[in-house]
């Protein structure tokens, strides 16, 4: 394998580590783009190897630093994320999130002009990362299909940094840049411009692109090419929708203080058609994203080694360290996998399952069984448990610390006479009986502590649902959802299904939810 700028592989090794370098992915402006994997959780990354001494003779550092400093605070479904950036004396390794299937580009050139119903899915998308972006003060400012990659579930994960700036309030962004074909009117006439509208144009553009399979402004000659652009002048096929047709000159407008805003393409009747529920509610700002840590996440990495009480510092105040770096592709690899609950792959369907108590479910459907994947807490497996068809559910959600949730809810079993096991901190194996008084060798301790004594296999492997049809044994968990708030979850083991819904509404009227 050649190392990024011509030297041995062995050299790499020693600068990383923690990855096996694998093969290129693509050439960049500055180096290659290499696939790798990390050595303690074996997820793959790209890696994009800058050689310094070409940013130098491009007078590009700051670009480069800009990119870096940019994407490590990222955190959206739709962004690459940042892992970290190791230096060397003579190339930056910038670590990001591995995306499978390249770019959006040589979908379009393989596929054509797309139907209204996949080029909105993208669109949808890319609009939410950019939204994202302009909420964080920045301006992506080189937006075309090259630069949104797609992953192997065909989601847009927005790449390429490098030109972006950070909107300062009251000062106008002075550089000119990105592509001819896909730069605003304003970028390429050299005028003073503030921002988000330059990544309005670029996505209009884009939609043009996706929708038509073919440019809004062309020309081999590039002076022709201004012309066209800075006259806002093309042509919309007849193909095109109603809605498509609408929406697209309101993004093409070459004044830029006329052109339609994100807040307004949101708005719009073609944007909205089939949205998912996770891009109909705005993106979380990063800051508040990186106050929450991942209690199991956490713990799977201080198994590996690491001092918890430093790396609970380091993520809370940003800092990147191998421990951080580790509990970030476990965390997004668990999201990816799970498509459960807090999956990120965001399909609507999963989205449907944010409002769920799934004991309804549960006790409406074939149960008796506990299906493979349940006792994850992780929520991997849950699809298969609770499939997308569901059209309805009762839902308990809560903004409120976990540990208070968890506290509530147990009060509220202790006065229901509900005997309960601690799995976790929010994972219980309970029992309700019909008649109180009568869980033979089962004492009430603390709220905190296991509510429970006796045969303990006999709260699972028990099915005694013929000989026992007082007793109902279910399972609760909390769940934490992507839009940071938690989700309790009852799943009935087995008993009789009437006892569990009774339950269920003393429970709700314990908790003053009903
Ligand atoms: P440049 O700033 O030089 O345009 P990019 O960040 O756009 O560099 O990367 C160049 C190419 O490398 C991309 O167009 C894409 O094909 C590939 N690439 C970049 N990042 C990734 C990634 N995270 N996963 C997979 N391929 C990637
Ligand atoms: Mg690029």
């Amino acid at each position: 394998m050649d190392g990024p700028s011509g030297k041995g592989g062995s050299n790499v090794d020693t600068f990383l580590p923690n990855y096996k370098l694998g093969k290129t992915l693509g050439i960049g402006s500055f180096g290659k783009v290499k696939i790798a994997e990390h050595a303690l959780t074996g997820h793959k990354v790209a890696i994009k190897i800058l050689n310094r001494r070409k940013i130098k003779n491009m007078e590009m550092e700051e670009k480069v630093r800009r990119e870096i400093k940019i994407l490590k605070l990222f955190m959206h479904p739709h962004i690459i994320r940042l892992y970290e950036v190791i230096e060397t004396s003579t190339d930056i390794y910038v670590v990001m999130e591995y995306v499978k299937s390249g770019e959006l580009f040589d979908y379009i050139v393989e596929k054509g002009r797309l139907q209204e119903d996949e080029a909105r899915h993208f669109f949808q998308q890319i609009i939410s990362g950019v939204e994202y972006c302009h909420r964080n003060m920045v301006v992506h400012r080189d937006l075309k299909p090259e630069n949104l990659l797609l992953d192997s579930k065909c989601n847009v994960k927005i790449a390429d940094f490098g030109l972006s700036n950070v909107m300062r309030d009251g000062h106008f962004l002075k550089t000119s840049c990105g592509s001819p074909n896909y730069a605003a009117p304003e970028v390429i006439s050299g005028k003073l411009y503030a921002g988000p509208e330059v990544d309005v144009w670029s996505c209009g553009v884009i939609l043009y692109a996706l929708l038509c399979g073919t440019l809004p402004f062309d020309d081999e000659n590039i002076p022709n090419l201004f012309k066209k652009i800075k006259g806002g002048i093309y042509t919309l096929p007849s193909h095109l929708s109603a809605g498509a047709r609408d929406l697209i000159p309101r993004m093409l407008v070459v004044d830029p203080m006329k052109r339609m805003t994100i807040p307004e393409i949101r708005q719009h009747p073609w944007f909205q058609a089939h949205l998912p529920r996770y891009l109909a509610v705005p993106p979380p700002d990063s800051m508040q994203q990186a106050k929450k840590i991942d209690e199991d996440i956490l713990q799977e990495v201080v198994k590996m080694g690491f001092d918890r009480n430093q790396l609970v510092e380091s993520l809370s105040n940003r800092k990147t360290n191998d421990g951080t770096v580790a509990y970030y592709l476990l965390l997004d690899n668990r999201f990816r996998v799970s498509s459960g609950y807090l999956g990120a792959e965001f399909q609507e369907s999963m989205e449907c399952n944010f409002t769920r108590m799934h004991s309804v479910e549960a006790a409406t459907s074939a149960i008796g069984h506990r299906l493979p994947g349940y006792v994850d807490h992780q929520g991997i497996g849950l699809r298969t448990q609770f499939p997308v068809e569901r059209k309805w559910a009762l839902g308990l959600q809560s903004r409120a610390h976990p540990r208070e949730i968890m506290t509530e809810v147990l009060k509220a079993l202790q006065a229901l006479e509900v005997c309960w096991k601690k799995i976790g901190h929010y994972n219980m194996k309970c029992r309700y009986s019909r008649f109180p008084g009568s869980h033979e060798g089962m004492v009430n301790t603390t709220v905190h502590g296991n509510h429970y004594f006796g045969d303990e296999s006999a709260i699972v492997e028990d099915d005694g649902v013929g000989r026992q049809t007082n007793v109902v044994k279910f399972e609760l968990q909390l769940y934490k959802t992507r839009e940071e708030k938690y989700l309790l979850d009852l799943q009935r083991v087995n008993g009789p299904q009437f006892l569990f819904l009774n339950l269920c509404a003393a429970f709700l009227a314990q908790l003053r939810v009903l």
